[in-house]
C-alpha cells in the first residue's frame, strides 16, 4: 500500500469553509494540495447560514461571485429583546463591506470547494480520514490513512491541515484534547417555508418566550432567500440549563408563540430539527504541532460573542496557507519549523485578546439577571447599541476608526491572549 500512496505538498482534511479556503490559497501559490472530504457534495452542514460583513470580506477575497443568483444580502441586525425590536445597520467602515449575506451551507460549502479545485487543489470526496501516519523517528505527522470506496488508502505529505470540524478526529489522534476553560455552545436549527424568506435583516432574539415563561438561550431567524428561513436557537455552557435542555422541544415551544403567518410550524418545515456543537474561543490548542496545523472549528475558533464561525474558519485557513507557503520555501527543517510556529502566534495576536473578552462576556450573560438588565437598559440606547454591534460582530477599522473603534481596539489589545 505504501508504494501506491499518493504524495502531495500539503494534505487538507475536511472541505468545509476552513479546509477549502486553506486549499484554495495553497493551490494558488502553486503547491500540490490534496483536499480530503468524507462526504460528497452537495452535503448539508448544521448551521444558521448567516454571514456577517467580516465573512463577506473573505468571500470577496476568494473571488466568489456574490452578485450571482442565490446570495441574499442583509443590511444589518434586527434584535428582539426586553419588549423592544431594534434594527441596527452594519457599520460603515473602510475595512469591511456594509452588508452581510445568507447562503445555505449545502450551496456555500460546494462553492468554496469548487474555488479550491479551480485554483488547482485536488478534491477527493467520499474519503474518510481514519488516522494520522506518524514518523516515529521524527515524531511528526507525515500523512493520513483513509477509507475510500471501501478500501484503505494512504496519503503522504510533509504538512497536514486539520480542517475536520468540531469532532476533529485527526487532532484527537494527535493527542490534542479540548480545553474545558473555553465556552461551548449547542444549537439546533430547522428550515421552514415562509413569506419571510427574503428578509433583508439578520434577526436575533435575546429572549425566548414560551407563553409567559422565559426559556434559556438565544434564537435567530435568517431568511435564506430560496423560499425558506433558517430558524434556530442555541445555548452556552455558561448557562445553568446547558446540561438538561431538550433543544428540539424548546425550538417548537418558542416558534409556537410566533405569528402564524410566519409559518414556523410543523406543516411548513422542510426537514427535521438538527443540532450541533459550537467550539469557541480557541478551545483546542496548540494550533500548530508536529507537522499539523488546526484551522476553523478543529481549533475551536468560533467567536464567543455571536457564534460566528464561518469567517474565522476562512481567516484561519487563509493565514495557515500563507504561512505554509513561506515555510515550505525554506531550505532547512529548522527554518521551516520556525516559520510554522508563527501560525499560532499570529492567530493569537489577531483574535486572542478579542476572544478573551468574549469569554468574559459569555460568563457574564450566563447569569439571566445580568442578561435581562443589559437587554432592558441597553437596547433602547442607539449609541450604546451601535458600539455593541461593532463589538459583537468584531467590526472595527484598525486605523482612522471612530471613538467606538478605538475603544474596542484598545480593549482587545490589552486583554491577554490565551
Ligand atoms: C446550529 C449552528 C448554527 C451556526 N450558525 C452559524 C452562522 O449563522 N454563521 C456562522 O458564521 N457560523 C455559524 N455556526 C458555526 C459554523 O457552522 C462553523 O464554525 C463552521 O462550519 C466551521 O467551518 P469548518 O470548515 O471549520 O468546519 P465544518 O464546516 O464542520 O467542516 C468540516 C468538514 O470536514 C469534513 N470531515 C470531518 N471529519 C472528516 C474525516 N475524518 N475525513 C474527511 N473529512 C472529514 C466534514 O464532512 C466537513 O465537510 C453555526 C454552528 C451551528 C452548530
Amino acid at each position: 500500500m505504501t508504494d501506491s500512496a499518493r504524495e502531495a505538498d500539503v494534505i487538507v482534511v475536511g472541505a468545509g469553509p476552513a479546509g477549502s479556503t486553506t486549499a484554495y490559497y495553497l493551490a494558488q501559490a502553486g503547491l500540490d494540495v490534496l483536499l480530503l472530504e468524507k462526504a460528497t457534495f452537495p452535503r448539508d452542514k448544521i448551521c444558521g447560514d448567516g454571514l456577517t460583513p467580516r465573512a463577506v470580506r473573505q468571500l470577496i477575497a476568494m473571488g466568489i461571485d456574490i452578485d450571482a443568483p442565490g446570495w441574499i444580502r442583509n443590511k444589518g441586525l434586527r434584535i428582539y429583546g426586553g419588549g423592544v425590536k431594534v434594527e441596527l445597520p452594519w457599520p460603515e467602515l473602510a475595512s469591511f463591506p456594509d452588508f452581510g449575506l445568507v447562503r445555505a451551507r449545502t450551496d456555500l460549502d460546494e462553492i468554496l470547494a469548487e474555488r479550491a479545485v479551480t485554483a488547482g487543489a485536488e478534491l477527493l470526496q467520499g474519503t474518510n480520514v481514519q488516522a494520522p501516519i506518524i514518523d516515529e523517528r521524527l515524531d511528526r505527522i507525515v500523512g493520513v490513512t483513509a477509507k475510500r470506496d471501501g478500501a484503505e488508502v494512504e496519503y503522504r505529505a510533509p504538512l497536514v491541515v486539520a480542517a475536520d470540524g468540531n469532532s476533529t478526529r485527526l487532532s484527537l489522534a494527535m493527542g490534542l484534547r479540548k480545553r474545558e476553560d473555553r465556552p461551548m455552545g449547542v444549537a439546533v436549527r430547522r428550515y421552514y417555508t415562509t413569506p419571510r424568506h427574503d428578509d433583508d435583516f439578520l434577526e436575533s432574539w435575546l429572549e425566548l418566550w414560551d407563553g409567559d415563561r422565559l426559556l434559556p438561550g438565544y434564537g435567530w431567524v435568517f431568511g435564506v432567500g430560496n423560499g425558506t428561513s433558517n430558524v434556530g436557537l442555541g445555548l452556552l455552557n455558561t448557562s445553568g440549563s446547558f446540561q438538561n435542555t431538550d433543544y428540539r422541544a424548546m425550538l417548537r415551544r418558542w416558534t409556537a408563540g410566533m405569528p402564524p403567518e410566519w409559518q414556523f410550524t410543523e406543516e411548513f418545515a422542510t426537514g427535521p430539527i438538527r443540532g450541533a456543537a459550537l467550539p469557541m474561543g480557541f478551545n483546542r490548542q496548540p494550533h500548530y504541532t508536529r507537522g499539523m496545523l488546526l484551522v476553523g472549528d478543529a481549533g475551536g475558533m468560533i467567536n464567543p460573542f455571536n457564534g460566528e464561525g464561518i469567517d474565522y474558519a476562512m481567516e484561519s485557513g487563509h493565514l495557515a496557507a500563507d504561512i505554509i507557503v513561506q515555510a515550505l520555501a525554506r531550505p532547512t527543517a529548522a527554518q521551516r519549523e520556525r516559520a510554522l510556529y508563527q501560525y499560532p502566534r499570529i492567530l493569537k495576536e489577531e483574535h486572542g485578546g478579542y476572544f478573551t473578552i468574549g469569554r468574559l462576556f459569555v460568563q457574564m450573560i450566563g447569569n439571566p439577571r445580568i442578561m435581562s438588565f443589559l437587554t432592558r437598559h441597553g437596547l433602547p440606547h442607539p449609541t450604546l447599541m451601535r458600539f455593541t454591534l461593532k463589538l459583537l460582530a468584531n467590526l472595527t477599522d484598525p486605523r482612522d476608526g471612530d471613538a467606538a473603534d478605538r475603544v474596542i481596539n484598545a480593549m482587545t489589545k490589552v486583554a491577554p491572549a490565551a
